[in-house]
């Protein structure tokens, strides 16, 4: 695994998390902005940095870690080699099916092609677990190289002391509880970078600082178009689910280390966080609010023979945040996937006709919560299709014809389904009493 590349609940498994070029310089501004210490600080070799961070994280030094340097040809080949290994044309080709028809990507667009060539301009550096090896890209301006060392090494440290393989081959159909991994992964190097910068090498009090996520928040926007064309060129859902990890997982570090020490976090690693929600929300992970385990039963004989489960997946609170945002305003969207309980979605295909089916079983904390989703998804839906007059509306039902198919919104107590592309209106009341059917684990 390589640390520094995305890994995402949607875009999952293109590759394995990157330091964002483009993030590491926000960082670096932020620093900036906050403390002048950084233009003070000397340059320093790679085990001086180490052991800075060896002591700033309180982790020992195992063993030394090797090093090295790479150019954007050669991120790229690590960048292709690791989607090798790790997704399956198949597996690319549903994920991008089911973005196509959630509206977050044209149909068409070349993801694959799109990732590398992100993850090229993007990689600023990134640690090896197999060879335990860092990397430092090679096109890395000298002043913004130290930052991207201690984030790196502080993999290192991480690997060390809890293992990152074992993170590797993520068990399918659950890539919200793994972007939650990656995010205190991510989360943990970037708070250590960022006090490694700003503190000049000393411990910076978390508790009394601004939230990270918000500092990071406020200046996302500010991407450097000209150095970063294929950054700022990204769908929305490339773009955020890459920052995630990064911009979300400072906050949730900082949200679980409050006022104690760093040691606070090395629980976390065996007491894993297992949704975005408890990421963004560190006191759902505190309180132990774990997501309700839903599974949506096999459609396959109801839809006929053609049709294949092409994508079975989870998209969490962030997902929804994500999908949401697409088409409503965004701050309506933060607020209609939070109090998010538990999720499945199941996109099937008929590739001979090249149709999609996308039905999704949500499950909310509250009614309240339940109903703010409804009508958010509501808007949403009529913003995704070119037809949508709905034609069968009730408080808590609706149905649209659309040029995709017939879809079903309905909300029951805490619970809605969403069903998009069925053939017809008798087709998706027999999909609807069998997605109702779904079973849910506490
Ligand atoms: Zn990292």
């Amino acid at each position: 695994m390589r640390l520094d590349y995305a890994t995402t609940s949607r875009i999952r498994r293109l590759a394995k998390a990157a330091l964002a070029g483009s993030l590491a310089l926000l960082l670096m501004a932020a620093a900036v902005g906050s403390a002048r210490q950084v233009s003070v600080l000397k340059a320093k070799n790679a085990d001086e940095i180490l052991h800075v961070v060896s002591r700033l994280r309180g982790l020992d030094v195992k063993r030394a870690v090797k090093s090295g340097s790479k150019s954007h040809d050669e991120i790229e080949q690590s960048v292709i080699a690791d989607l090798n290994e790790n997704t399956t044309p198949a597996e690319f080709a549903a994920t991008a099916k089911t973005l196509t028809k959630l509206g977050l990507i044209d149909k068409g667009f070349a993801l694959r092609e799109y990732v590398i060539k992100l993850l090229r301009e993007q990689v600023a550096g990134f640690y090896d677990t197999k060879t335990q090896t860092f990397y430092l890209a090679s096109w890395i301006p000298f002043a913004e190289q130290e930052p991207v060392i201690a984030h790196e090494l502080t993999h290192a440290l991480q690997d060390q002391h809890f293992d990152l393989r074992r993170f590797e081959k993520w068990p399918k159909g659950d890539s919200d509880a793994e972007l939650a991994v990656h995010a205190l992964i991510e989360g943990e190097a970037t708070v250590l970078m960022f006090e490694y910068t700003v503190g000049g090498g000393k411990p910076i009090d978390l508790s009394r600082i601004g939230s990270l996520t918000d500092l990071l928040l406020s200046q996302s926007d500010a991407g450097d178009a000209t150095r970063f064309p294929v950054m700022a060129g990204a769908p929305a859902v490339l773009r955020e689910n890459l920052q995630f990890p990064y911009v979300y997982g400072v906050g949730f570090v900082q949200g679980v280390i409050k006022e104690k020490s760093w040691k606070s976090l090395d629980s976390c690693y065996e007491d894993l966080p297992q949704s975005t929600e408890q990421i963004i929300h560190p006191d759902r992970y505190l309180a132990r609010d774990k997501p309700i385990k839903i599974e949506i039963p096999d459609l396959g004989p109801a839809l006929g023979s053609r049709w294949k489960r092409a994508d079975y997946d989870v998209n969490g609170e962030f997902g929804y945040t994500v999908l949401l945002g697409q088409f409503v305003e965004k701050q309506r969207a933060k607020r209609a996937a939070a109090g998010w309980g538990g999720d499945r979605y199941a996109l099937y295909e008929d590739a001979q006709a090249g149709r999609l089916l996308l039905t999704q079983f949500t499950s909310w904390d509250t009614v309240k919560d339940a109903e703010e989703f409804f009508e958010a998804y509501k808007e949403r839906t009529a913003k995704r299709y070119h037809v949508a007059a709905p034609s069968a509306e009730s408080g808590h039902k609706i149905t649209i014809d659309t040029e995709e198919g017939a879809v079903l919104i309905e909300l029951r107590g805490q619970d809605v389904v969403a069903i998009e592309g069925a053939e017809n209106r008798d087709q998706l009341s027999k999909l609807a009493a069998l997605v109702w059917q779904a079973s849910k684990k506490p």
